[in-house]
């Protein structure tokens, strides 16, 4: 298999074979290609904490449509591959909303579940302060990504402002728009917590659009994973009326024909630990309403939709042909493998890409960021009201691609994402 880089470069090498017919100046077209091979620069050091070294990294891919913004992930696996092609993926989404950003990532190489939570506030403060003259709010803005969360941001905010000081004697940069993801205490922002979740939603309204589903009850969705991202879709899928018949959690998951209720479906969760037990209807929950199964059943399960919404590379090779929804929402990062995405292609199964389906998030990061710079703060409702055009256009843009070059929706997100970052570059006159 590749290392995910060069995963990154493979796929952006077959979309310019299919853009650059649209290009009358091969040679800057090709030039713009080259250059997004490769992310402008990696930072890379050794963070020390308790007498012990943590490798850190900061990728910053290409910033032609605005500042590199990406999240920093706290990860025994996380290595240099790893984070140079999410930092060019991150490029591609921010491209897919048209949000003026290009795209970053960060990650250290440590397990935080075997760090004191004093040694995990001294690891994300060095982490801020290694990174006080390569990012801001005009250069790079970080974000919480996998075992990162708000109260790290926090910490990185008042670190970074400190170091900032310390180096230039005066504030005169805005740290609150250096990082999102903050808790609302301090400068985040209303509705951040379920815009991955919504957008996700959106994408499956204009889905029912372009399908002509007009009865959402008949329409049956199956959701892998039932934390922030997979409750948040179930959420506002069953609020619109869709059926969401199954969810799962790393303990196995539940499958309720007449469809469940998914806030009561939470409130049992965290009563139980897990979702196994909940067979919870509008009428409430009694094991009679459901039956218990594993996650490889949900992914095959005979539904509409299917919502990857836990772990990446769920849907592989081996599993792919056992796939009887014809339609996949990518809410996690990754769960369907190249080889089983050319599967679901035969198998005449639609397949939203993550970097359209999951842009929410960053959506609202980007709403945080114009609300911390202009020290205006918005209300929830007119936070989701903003999303929506966004995730709407999104998907236009693409669906028009994927008609007018008969191309899956994922090649066709990528086609509308990398069109937009080598135009900027040609304008800029960089190629
Ligand atoms: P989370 O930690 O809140 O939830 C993850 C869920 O997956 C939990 O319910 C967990 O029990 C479940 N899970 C773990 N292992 C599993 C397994 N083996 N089988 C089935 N379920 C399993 O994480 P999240 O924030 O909801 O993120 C989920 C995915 O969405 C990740 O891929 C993440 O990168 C992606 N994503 C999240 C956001 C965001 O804003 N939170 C934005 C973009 C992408």
């Amino acid at each position: 298999m590749l290392n995910p880089h060069k995963q990154a470069v493979k796929q952006l090498e077959s979309v310019a074979e299919l853009l650059e017919v649209a290009y009358s100046e091969k040679k800057r077209f090709w030039q713009a290609i080259e250059k997004l091979k490769e992310p402008d620069r990696v930072y890379k050091t050794e963070l020390e904490v308790g007498g012990k070294k943590y490798p850190a990294f900061r990728s910053q891919h290409d910033n032609s449509r605005g500042p590199y913004k990406g999240g920093i992930r706290f990860h025994p696996g996380v290595t240099e591959a790893e984070v140079k092609a999410l930092s060019t993926w991150m490029t591609w989404k921010c491209a897919v909303v048209g949000i003026p950003y290009g795209g970053g990532k960060g990650g250290v190489v440590v397990d935080p579940r075997k760090l004191s939570s004093e040694e995990l506030q001294e690891l994300s403060r060095a982490y801020a302060r290694w990174l006080q003259d390569k990012i801001g709010p005009w250069q790079d803005i970080p974000a919480p990504d996998v075992n990162t969360n708000g109260q790290i941001m926090a910490w990185m905010v008042d670190e970074w402002q400190q170091a900032y000081l310390e180096n230039h004697g005066v504030l005169t940069e805005n740290a609150l728009a250096t990082f999102t993801g903050k808790p609302l205490a301090l400068g985040g922002s209303q509705g951040r917590e379920e815009a991955t979740g919504l957008g996700g939603v959106y994408v499956l309204e204009k889905l029912a659009e372009k399908q002509g589903w007009t009865r959402k009850q008949d329409i049956t969705i199956a959701i892998q994973g039932f934390g922030n991202v997979g409750y948040w879709f179930a959420y506002h899928a069953d609020k619109l009326g869709y059926k969401v018949v199954a969810v799962s959690d790393s303990k196995g998951g539940v499958y309720l024909a007449e469809g469940l209720d998914p806030v009561k479906t939470l409130e049992c969760k965290q009563q139980m630990g897990k979702v196994t037990q909940c067979h919870c209807t509008t009428k409430g929950c009694s094991t009679q309403a459901g039956r218990v199964i594993t996650n490889e059943e949900l992914l095959e399960l005979e539904v509409d939709v299917l919502v990857p919404a836990a772990l990446e590379s769920v849907i592989h090779k081996d599993n792919a042909k056992k796939i009887k929804a014809k339609f996949i929402i990518e809410m996690a990062n990754g769960p369907v493998t190249p080889e089983a995405d050319k599967i679901l292609l035969a198998n005449d199964t639609t397949v939203i890409p993550d970097i359209l389906a999951n842009a929410g998030g960053v959506t609202v990061s980007y709403f945080e960021w114009v609300q911390n710079l202009a020290g205006y703060y918005w209300s929830y409702d007119e936070v989701l009201a903003k999303l929506k055009p966004l995730m709407d256009q999104a998907f236009d843009q693409m669906w028009r691609m994927k008609k007018e070059h008969s191309v899956s929706a994922r090649i066709a997100t990528y086609m509308s994402a990398v069109k937009k970052v080598v135009d900027a570059l040609m304008i800029r006159g960089k190629v």
